[in-house]
This record gives structure tokens, C-alpha cells and sequence, in this order.
């Protein structure tokens, strides 16, 4: 691997400050899913290595805590710039273990650092409150404290942006973290505690376990007590199972878990925006997050002329090597990934959907991770494309006649995570938005994700927001103080 910087290239798990080797110097590879080369094997952390890291890191909690929140965001501002000057190897690195594009690497890097450099201002923001007592000789204020050991889990389809989202908050607020990244993509988070290191954030704040046991350690992360907080991000099915196994020990949980978004156009939209919507939401890294478009619903009057248009714009996207500047859709992350894409568009096939362009994997190569572009018509509510979260670079198009039919629709799933629409009509702008169960609305716009806003879902898309001024609460408790005088 080429960088400017070899340093942010680990291989070792990170704990207490020091790179150091698994138990028995286990590891796991780590491939290239464009290629299938290798390119690194990481340290292998169990229990151990686990319990390790809460204990450290609950002695670094300790002090990091009497920080003041100047202090812990002058350090946190120095890691925001360390990501920013180290952008391209960052972007590289997140290119090579994950696959997306080169340039959305270097967006999702610049997208990263921004949590880290908002948390550094919000860091100095912790208010309290003093509330007019209930009897005279009483006074009464309210505080708020880091929560304490911090346990976050995340995904391979954002491997930076997953990781600072959670550990700038935690870390702003006076937390202190111990990451289990995906055994998929633990690269960019090792690269990110070198930059940690050097930024000044004491040993022990922030800690790394790479692992391919990851309900190994996951069970000792939601058994621990000394962790008091676990913040996920990733499926529904696993968030579920790390829910469950926190109620032991009473822990809080944020939750960032799947999504089925409903992108729909009414007959009033300006349909160029919209198909310019629907392409950047629906195959942005290959259609692999939570809020990429699922179902897009497009109304009778311009159902036909959307579908024209959508279906030219995906064909002219550019597959390939992400490592390649112009390539717009890159591999699949595994097997397994591109095997479900494939047998969900079976299952429409089979129920009578029809291709308009895509519906295979991409090239002569049998191997290839990357799958084609896809659109399909003719689509149902009984097949999977309309109640799984597809995960994959494939746009079902609905059609629908009112917008009753269209919100009943998109209401249909116990996801609620986030929701697009495009339409003029300013009344009926207020009602949809009011009227989608998502805790996330975009209105004329397929691109919602910001440092400056709420990120979460309802019903089971998550619990928590991320990200603006509430994100710092997730990792703060609030105590009262009742004073008689
Ligand atoms: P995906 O299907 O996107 O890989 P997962 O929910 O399986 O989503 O993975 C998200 C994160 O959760 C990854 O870091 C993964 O290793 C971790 N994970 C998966 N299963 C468990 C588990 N039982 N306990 C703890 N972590 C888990």
C-alpha cells in the first residue's frame, strides 16, 4: 500500500496508547473486495484483549473527565486537523479495505473529521440549568456528566465516518471509548488512532479492538459493567441481539440500525432534480447504506418519463476499480453481499418484475464483487425488493395513483430510518413530511446526511440521534442537584 504517510498502515490493535499484538499474535486477513488481494493481517483481539481495554480505559476516564471541555476540544480540534492533512492516504486506505470509489472516500473522510470538529466546539457547550425551587429554602440545578466507558460497534460501509460519528461526542463530552471495528474494514480505524495518538488524546481515551469474533467481544462489551454505554451502528438483527444483552447491566444503548427508505415523486416534481436525487441516494457506494433509497414510488403522470430519464442516468454510471478516478459504482463488499442482491432481484424476476437495464453482475469474471446498476419495473409489495433493505446497487420503481396510497405504502415496514420526496405543492410538502414515520425527511433533495443535523431513525431503524447540537446527549447524564439553604 502507496501512502505519503506509512505510519497510518496498522496492523496491531490499539490499547492504552500502544499498538500491540492478540494473545498468541492471533489475526485475521484482511482483502481488497475489487481484487480479493490481501492486504493486511490484523490483530485478532478475544475477551481478554477486551476486558483489557474497558479496564484501561476506565482508569484514562478517570482523569480525561476533570478535563474542561476547552481542554478536551483544543485536542479533539488538533485530531480534525491531523484527518484533514492526512485526507488522501485516509481516503486511500478506506478505498482499498472497502471498495467504494476514491472520491466518496475522500468524502466520507471530510464527512468524518466534520463530527470531529463540530464535538471539538460543542465540547465547551455542555449547559446545565437552574430550576426555580419547589419550596422556599430550596434551590435546585441541573448538571450534566460523561456517561463514563463508552463501548461502540461499527459497520464496514462507512469504516471512518461510523467511528468518529460516535467517538467525537463521547469524547467532547468527557467519555472515554473502546471500538470494536467491522473484521471487514479495521484499517481506517487503526489509522485513525495513530492520529489520535499524535493529536494528544491520553492513552487509554481511545481504544481499538480489531477482531473476527465479534460476538465474542461483543459479549464482553454489553456483559462488562464498567461500560455504560454501548453505541451501535449496523443491521437491525445484530442491534437487536446487543439490546438484549445490555439490560443485565442496565446499560444505555444508541442504536443506528437499517433502514427501507421510500423516495417518491409526485406528478408535480421537477423531474430532472428528482432522477439526480434518486442517483445520488440509491447508488452511492454501490447502494450499500442505511439510507439509501429503497422503494422509489414515482406517480402515474410521470411515471414514464421518470423511468425514461432515471434509467438513461444509471446507465451512464462508470463500475470498476474504486481506486480508478472516474469509476462511480465499485464492488460489493463480499459473497455473501452480492449473493442477497442477487436473490432478491431472482425473487422479483420470478414474481414478474422486468429489467430495464443491469440485473447481473458485472464483466466476464465470475468473481467480481461488483453487480450492475440495476432498474425494475413491473415490482410488487410481495416481493423482498419492497420489505428487505436491498443493500445493493438495485432501484425498484413503483407506481401509484394518490398520495394516500403513497404514504400508506411507504409507512409499510418497521423501518423508519430515513425518507425522500419531490414535489412543488407547498401544502402537500407539509402534510407528506408530517405524515412519513422517518426520523429522517429529505424534501427536493436525495443527499440528507450532515454534521449539523439529527441523524436517526424511529421504530426499528435505532434509538438516539447522532450529529447538531443534541448529539452530545447520548453521551451525557444529567444530575440534579436539590440545595436547601
Ligand atoms: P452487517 O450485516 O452490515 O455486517 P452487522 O450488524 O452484522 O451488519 O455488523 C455491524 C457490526 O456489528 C460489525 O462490527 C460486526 O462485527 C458487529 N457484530 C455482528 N454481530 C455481532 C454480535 N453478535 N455481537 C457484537 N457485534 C456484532
Amino acid at each position: 500500500m502507496k501512502l505519503s504517510n506509512s505510519i497510518l498502515f496498522q496492523q496491531k490493535a490499539y490499547i492504552n496508547g500502544h499498538f500491540s499484538d492478540a494473545e498468541g499474535q492471533r489475526t485475521f486477513p484482511v482483502f481488497n473486495p475489487y481484487n480479493g488481494d490481501k492486504l493486511a493481517d490484523v490483530a485478532d483481539c478475544g475477551v481478554n484483549e477486551t476486558r483489557q481495554a474497558i479496564e484501561d480505559a476506565e482508569r484514562a476516564f478517570k482523569s480525561w473527565r476533570q478535563l474542561t471541555g476547552t481542554e478536551r476540544g483544543q485536542i479533539l480540534r488538533k485530531w480534525y486537523e491531523l484527518q484533514i492533512e492526512n485526507l488522501d492516504d485516509l481516503a486511500k486506505i478506506l478505498t482499498l479495505e472497502q471498495g467504494k470509489p476514491l472520491n466518496e472516500s475522500r468524502g466520507e473522510i471530510r464527512y468524518g473529521a466534520s463530527f470531529v470538529e463540530w464535538f471539538a466546539e460543542e465540547a465547551r457547550r455542555v449547559y446545565g440549568d437552574t430550576i426555580p425551587g419547589h419550596q422556599r429554602d430550596k434551590r435546585i440545578i441541573v448538571i450534566k456528566q460523561p456517561i463514563g466507558v463508552v463501548a461502540a460497534i461499527t459497520p464496514w460501509n462507512f469504516p471512518n465516518a461510523m467511528i468518529t460519528r460516535k467517538v467525537a461526542p463521547a469524547l467532547a463530552a468527557g467519555c472515554s471509548v473502546v471500538i470494536k471495528p467491522p473484521k471487514l474494514t479495521p484499517l481506517s480505524a487503526l489509522a485513525l488512532a495513530v492520529l489520535a495518538e499524535e493529536a494528544g488524546i491520553p492513552a487509554g481515551v481511545f481504544n481499538v479492538i480489531p477482531s473476527s469474533h465479534a460476538a465474542v467481544v461483543g459479549g464482553e462489551l454489553t456483559a462488562n459493567p464498567i461500560v455504560r454505554k454501548l453505541s451501535f451502528t449496523g443491521s437491525t438483527s445484530t442491534g437487536k441481539i446487543l439490546m438484549k444483552q445490555c439490560t443485565d447491566t442496565v446499560k444505555q444503548v444508541s442504536m443506528e440500525l437499517g433502514g427501507n427508505a421510500p423516495f417518491i415523486v409526485f406528478d408535480d416534481a421537477d423531474i430532472d432534480a428528482a432522477v439526480d436525487g434518486a442517483i445520488a441516494s440509491k447508488y452511492r457506494n454501490a447502494g450499500q447504506t442505511c439510507v439509501c433509497a429503497n422503494r422509489i414510488f414515482a406517480q402515474e403522470g410521470i411515471y414514464e418519463t421518470f423511468i425514461l430519464k432515471f434509467t438513461k442516468a444509471v446507465k451512464a454510471q462508470k463500475m470498476g476499480d474504486g481506486m480508478k478516478e472516474n469509476v462511480t459504482v465499485g464492488p460489493l463488499i463480499e459473497e455473501s453481499a452480492i449473493k442477497f442482491v442477487e436473490e432478491i432481484v431472482e425473487d422479483a424476476i420470478g414474481k414478474g418484475a422486468e429489467i430495464l437495464t443491469g440485473g447481473k453482475r458485472f464483466g466476464a469474471e465470475k468473481e467480481t464483487l461488483i453487480y450492475e446498476p440495476t432498474v425494475l419495473t413491473n415490482v410488487n409489495p410481495d416481493m423482498q425488493v419492497f420489505s428487505e433493505e436491498i443493500f445493493g446497487p438495485v432501484a425498484p420503481v413503483f407506481k401509484f395513483k394518490t398520495e394516500e396510497e403513497v404514504i400508506e405504502l411507504a409507512n409499510d415496514t418497521p423501518f423508519g430510518l430515513a425518507s425522500y420526496f419531490y414535489g412543488q405543492n407547498h401544502a402537500r410538502i407539509w402534510r407528506v413530511a408530517e405524515a412519513l414515520e422517518y426520523g429522517i425527511v429529505g424534501i427536493n433533495t436525495g443527499m440528507i446526511s450532515t454534521t449539523v443535523a439529527p441523524f436517526g431513525g424511529v421504530k426499528e431503524s435505532g434509538v438516539g440521534r447522532e450529529g447538531s447540537k443534541y448529539g452530545m446527549d447520548d453521551y451525557l447524564e444529567m444530575k440534579y442537584l436539590c440545595w436547601g439553604i
